[in-house]
């Protein structure tokens, strides 16, 4: 079965492809023959990777999933959530969002936070939804070099290092997008079989 995966991240397409049994096979964007910046014009993530999934499904007849993170903190209402990418602005700067969220939680001690990830999958015209969440704490300063966005003040529930302290395979078998792809592949596997 072909699936698109609706994202031009090759680590994220790997890690997919990776998990599936041989009958499926996952194209990007680019190799389907889109470029376009796929709008997220909803107010939640379950909007926004619903939005991105139909938006492939009805302008290129493919299977496809879509994915959509934030991380949302819980002394700031849930922010930023769905604007983690552009929380500084829309130049999309990893260092700019963290030093914002750094000085806005200050040196309050309620640093509860999530990582949650929406998928949502439009095989044969039916709609899947899978999450993936993993709890945790923002630390005072930056801490590790591995990973990307805000892994270096993230510190998961029952470790004592942020994501950018772990190796990546390690990260993946807890984070929030590992848990939701685990769903999403339990899910398809499933199809094959059945
Ligand atoms: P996306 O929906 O995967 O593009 O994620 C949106 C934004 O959330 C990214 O630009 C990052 O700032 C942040 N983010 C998503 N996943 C992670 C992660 O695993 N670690 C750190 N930041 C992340």
């Amino acid at each position: 079965m072909k699936l698109c995966f609706a994202t031009n991240n090759k680590n994220k397409i790997e890690e997919v492809q990776a998990l599936l049994n041989d009958s499926f096979r996952i194209s990007g964007l680019h190799d389907i023959g889109c470029s376009e910046e796929l709008a997220e014009t909803q107010d939640t993530l379950e909007g926004n990777s619903l939005q991105k999934a139909n938006y492939v499904y009805k302008n290129y007849s493919i299977n496809v999933f879509a994915d959509d993170t934030g991380l949302e903190v819980e002394a700031l209402d849930g922010e930023p959530g769905i604007k983690s990418a552009r929380y500084a602005g829309d130049h999309r700067d990893n260092e700019a969002n963290i030093n914002l969220l750094l000085a806005n939680l200050g040196d309050s001690n309620k640093r509860h936070a999530q990582f949650r990830t929406i998928i949502t999958l439009i095989h044969n015209n039916l709609i899947n939804q899978f999450e993936g969440v993993v709890k945790g704490q923002i630390t005072i300063e930056r801490k590790g070099g591995f990973g990307f966005g805000y892994d270096s003040v993230f510190v998961p529930d029952g470790y004592n290092i942020t994501f950018a302290q772990m190796p990546l395979d390690q990260k993946n078998k807890i984070s929030h997008r590992g848990l939701a792809i685990e769903k999403l592949v339990d899910y398809l596997n499933s199809l094959e079989v059945g």
